[in-house]
C-alpha cells in the first residue's frame, strides 16, 4: 500500500540531482494531499444537498483536476510549471470554497500549510520572494477572514454542520503538516543515509589502490602513525617490510602492461597469504612494490615472513625471460623492525624505520635478487636499544 502511493507521487522524480528530486517527490505529495484533503468537502456537497452546493462542488472538481495535473507536469519534466501550478491552484481554490462556504468552515486555514512548503518547494528562491509570496498567502488569508463571513456567502453551511467542518479543517491542516513533516524528516534522514554510505564508500576508494585493491601510501601513512604511537606506550615491536618485483621493467617489455598487471594482481595474492594477522597491513608502495606493516612483530618474526613472501613468489612461477633463460618472477625484500621507542632512537621517528627497509631492500638487490635483508633501525643501537 506504502509502497503504491510512494509509486505515485514519484513520476519525474527520478535521473535528478537529489535535492531537485525531494523538491519534486513534494510537489507531487501535495498535489495528492490537496486532492484527498478535497474529498470529504464533496462528499458533503453532494449528499447533504447537491441543489445548493452543486456551484462550490463543481468548482472543486475543478481545483481537484489542478492538484491532479501536477502529476503529468512532473513527469513531462515541467517541474517549475507544476510547482506554480500547485501553488496558485492551492491559493485560488482556498479563495473560491472560502467565497461559496464562508470563513465558520475553516477551509482558509490550509493557507498556512501552503505557507509551509512553499520554503521547500522553491529552494532557489531568493529570502525577499519568499517573504512576498508568504505576505501574499497571510493577505489572502486575512482578505477572505473579513470578506467572508455568514451573511456575504455564496451557499453558507448550517448548524452544526459548518462546526464539524471547521474542526474538520483544523484537523485537516495539522494532519498535512504532521504527514509533510513526517517526510521531511524521512527524506532528512535517507539523505544522512546516503551520505554516510558514500562517505564510508570514498574513505575506501582513497585508501585503496585500484589494480590490486590492497591499501594505499596514504592507508600506509595514517597506519604507521598510529602504530608508531602504540609501540612509544606498549613497547610491543613493530617491523616493517619493503618489497620489489625483481626486473619488472623487462617483464613489462616482454608480456605487455596488462601482463605486468596480471602479474602484481598474482603477487598481491601470494602476498596477502602469507599475512596471517588481522593487525598486518599489506600496501602497494608504488608501481611494483609493496610493503608490510606488521605491529607486535621483531627481528625474528619479519625476517620469517619476508622469507615466506619471497618463497610465496617463487611458487608462482610466474616466467620472466627477462631475467634470464627459464627465469621467474621474484621478488627482493628488506626488512627493519624496532622493539621500544627509546629517547635516544625516538627521534628518528617512523620515516627512519621505513627508510632502513628501503636501504635494506637496496642491499637485497644490490647482493644479487631474489633475497631477504635484514637492517635494524638503527647502526647506533641494537634493536633492543642496547649501544653496540
Ligand atoms: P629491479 O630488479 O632493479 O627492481 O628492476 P626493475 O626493472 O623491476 O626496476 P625498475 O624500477 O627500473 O622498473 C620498475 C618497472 O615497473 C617500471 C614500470 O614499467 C613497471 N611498473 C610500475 N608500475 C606498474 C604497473 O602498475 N603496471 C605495470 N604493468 N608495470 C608497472
Ligand atoms: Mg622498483
Ligand atoms: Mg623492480
Amino acid at each position: 500500500m506504502i509502497d503504491t502511493i510512494k509509486k505515485l507521487w514519484s513520476p519525474g522524480v527520478d535521473e535528478n540531482p537529489l535535492r531537485l528530486r525531494r523538491q519534486i517527490a513534494l510537489c507531487n505529495q501535495v498535489g495528492l494531499f490537496g486532492t484527498v484533503a478535497t474529498l470529504p468537502y464533496q462528499l458533503f456537497y453532494y449528499f447533504y444537498d447537491f441543489a445548493t452546493y452543486w456551484g462550490v462542488f463543481l468548482v472543486n472538481l475543478l481545483f481537484m483536476a489542478g492538484y491532479l495535473l501536477v502529476l503529468p507536469l512532473n513527469h513531462r519534466r515541467l517541474h517549475s510549471v507544476a510547482s506554480n501550478v500547485l501553488l496558485i491552484n492551492g491559493g485560488a481554490q482556498l479563495f473560491v470554497v472560502t467565497a461559496f462556504i464562508g470563513t465558520e468552515a475553516g477551509v482558509n486555514l490550509f493557507y498556512f500549510t501552503l505557507a509551509s512548503i512553499l520554503v521547500f518547494l522553491y529552494q532557489h528562491l531568493r529570502v525577499q520572494t519568499y517573504a512576498f509570496v508568504m505576505a501574499l498567502f497571510g493577505a489572502q488569508y486575512a482578505l477572505s477572514h473579513f470578506l467572508f463571513t455568514r451573511e456575504a456567502v455564496i451557499s453558507p453551511v448550517p448548524s452544526p454542520w459548518v462546526d464539524i467542518m471547521y474542526a474538520g479543517s483544523v484537523v485537516g491542516v495539522l494532519m498535512l503538516s504532521g504527514a509533510l513533516l513526517y517526510l521531511f524528516r524521512q527524506q532528512i534522514d535517507h539523505a544522512e543515509d546516503e551520505l554516510t554510505l558514500s562517505n564510508q564508500y570514498l574513505e575506501t576508494l582513497s585508501n585503496t589502490d585500484p589494480l590490486t585493491g590492497l591499501a594505499n601510501r596514504r592507508a600506509l601513512d595514517a597506519a604507521l602513525e598510529r602504530e608508531w604511537s602504540r609501540l612509544s606506550r606498549l613497547s610491543s615491536g613493530l617491523a616493517v617490510i619493503m618489497c620489489d618485483v625483481d626486473h619488472f621493467k623487462g617483464f613489462n617489455d616482454r608480456y605487455g602492461h596488462d601482463g605486468g598487471d596480471r602479474c602484481l594482481q598474482r603477487i598481491t595474492t601470494a602476498l596477502e597469504g602469507v599475512l596471517s594477522r588481522p593487525a598486518d597491513l599489506a600496501v602497494r608502495y608504488g608501481g611494483e612494490e609493496f610493503a608490510l606493516v606488521l605491529p607486535g612483530t621483531e627481528e625474528a618474526g619479519a625476517r620469517l615472513l619476508a622469507e615466506r613472501l619471497r618463497e610465496a613468489v617463487e611458487r608462482l612461477q610466474i616466467p620472466n625471460e627477462a631475467a634470464g633463460e627459464g627465469a621467474c618472477v621474484t621478488v627482493s625484500v628488506g626488512v627493519s623492525s624496532i622493539n621500544h621507542v627509546f629517547p635516544e632512537v625516538g627521534f628518528h621517528g617512523v620515516d627512519h624505520l621505513i627508510k632502513r627497509a628501503d636501504e635494506a631492500l637496496y642491499q637485497a638487490k644490490a647482493s644479487g635478487r631474489n633475497r631477504v635483508v635484514y637492517l635494524a633501525y638503527s647502526d647506533r643501537f641494537d634493536v633492543d636499544g642496547s649501544e653496540q
